[in-house]
């Protein structure tokens, strides 16, 4: 039987419930496509801190380094909100990019039938909505030096933040953007401020040059006051969108929000070998401890751990169908469940992917 060597940081919150929910699914799939994964636990965040004095350790950081990858559930939490700088839960998880150099983060983002009605924007904008944001994830202007607070010649307090790229971190994610349009509906749209920003022109130089190595994919090149306008007036009209580090922090969230619920986003953080795979959603300690969250976000990012990671994509594919046919049969979590509606459970949740696989598995004789 196949084995993969897994890293698991459940964190705090219901960092821990969603994880759970998500290895028992895994579980289910290994034994149904003959594989199992041999899971290392550590700890993150605020447990981290906790036990350690800090929020990712030496010996946590060389676990996942060494694993064929690395899955998180959340981390952070009011109990460690006093915390300055690098002693913060969220250091931990910065730390950790960084420390696996996973410089792209592609967020997913699809209206799952039976949620078309969840979302802020009109159902009929929303029909055939199926996008991936793909966000430069360790450079821009949240590394770029100088960076920090100073004061003028005049004495007046200042602060300084550096945009800075060279072209290989720019070439190296625009290799990975079009690999996943050249695999999805082969279009790419490379998100800039080309008219104002010098590190846009060169963002913009460099994947036309990639282009040329990808003849099948069509590349349209936006910018970002544009994209975030476009989002919101036809978001069926993206693919696979590439941005720099900033445009995408805020653009993913954007897009996020078209599909009206944190609860149901994975995503995933890759690099040249391994990746970290988290659901978008925090901690949320005002739910934690309650069996109340919604596992669905953390599951799919199971899945597009088995599909980018591990190159399982039969098994990847049967979790997102069971997942997809559960909230079609209106199945709903605290995050989603409108009034008079019944809100399920984590486990109960849990359960009915599990049982919803198993049905596929009856059905489809390659699930078994
Ligand atoms: P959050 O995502 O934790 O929660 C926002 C709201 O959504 C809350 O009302 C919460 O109950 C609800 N929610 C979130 N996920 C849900 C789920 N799976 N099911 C049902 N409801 C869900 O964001 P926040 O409240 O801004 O942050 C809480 C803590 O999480 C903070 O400490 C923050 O720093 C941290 N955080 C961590 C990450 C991460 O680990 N990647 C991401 C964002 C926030």
């Amino acid at each position: 039987m196949k084995s993969y060597k897994i890293v698991v940081l459940p964190g705090d919150g219901i960092g821990p419930e969603v994880t759970k929910a998500t290895f028992e699914v895994i579980g289910s799939v290994g034994k149904q496509f003959g594989f199992e994964l041999k899971t290392e636990y550590h700890d993150i965040g605020g447990a981290s801190i906790d036990r350690h004095g800090i929020p990712l350790t030496d010996d946590a950081l060389s676990a996942c380094k060494n694993a064929g990858a690395v899955f998180l559930g959340a981390v952070g939490g009011t109990k460690w909100d006093h915390l300055e700088g690098a002693l913060r839960p969220e250091s931990g998880l910065l730390a950790l990019r960084k420390g696996l150099n996973v410089y792209a983060n592609l967020r997913p983002v699809k209206i799952f039938p039976g949620l078309e009605n969840y979302s802020p924007l009109k159902a009929e904008l929303l029909e055939g909505v199926d996008l991936v944001v793909v966000r430069e994830l360790t450079g821009g202007l949240y590394f770029g030096q100088p960076k920090g607070p100073g004061t003028t010649e005049a004495g007046l307090r200042n602060a300084v933040d550096t945009m800075v790229y060279d072209e290989n971190e720019i070439k190296r994610i625009t290799h990975k953007a079009f690999e996943l349009a050249r695999n999805r509906r082969g279009k790419l749209t490379s998100v800039d401020k080309a008219n104002v920003l010098a590190s846009s022109r060169l963002w913009r130089d460099v994947v036309n040059e990639v282009s040329a190595q990808y003849p099948d994919v069509e590349l349209e090149h936006m910018l970002v006051d544009n994209c975030a306008m476009q989002l919101v007036r036809q978001p069926a009209s993206f693919d696979v969108i590439l941005t720099e580090n900033m445009f995408g922090d805020i653009l993913s969230d954007e897009a996020a929000m078209l599909t009206g619920s944190i609860g149901m986003l994975p995503s995933a953080s890759v690099g040249d070998k391994g990746g970290l795979y988290e659901p978008v959603h925090g901690s949320a300690p005002d739910i934690a401890g309650k069996n109340l969250a919604n596992p669905m976000a953390a599951i799919l990012s199971g899945a597009m751990m088995l599909r980018n990671t591990l190159g399982e994509p039969e098994a990847a594919n049967a979790i997102e169908q069971a997942v997809s046919a559960v909230i079609e049969n209106g199945n709903r979590g605290a995050d989603l469940a409108k009034p008079g509606e019944k809100a399920l459970s984590t486990n109960e949740l849990t359960e009915k992917v599990q049982l919803k696989l198993k049905d596929l598995a009856a059905k489809e004789p390659s699930f078994s």
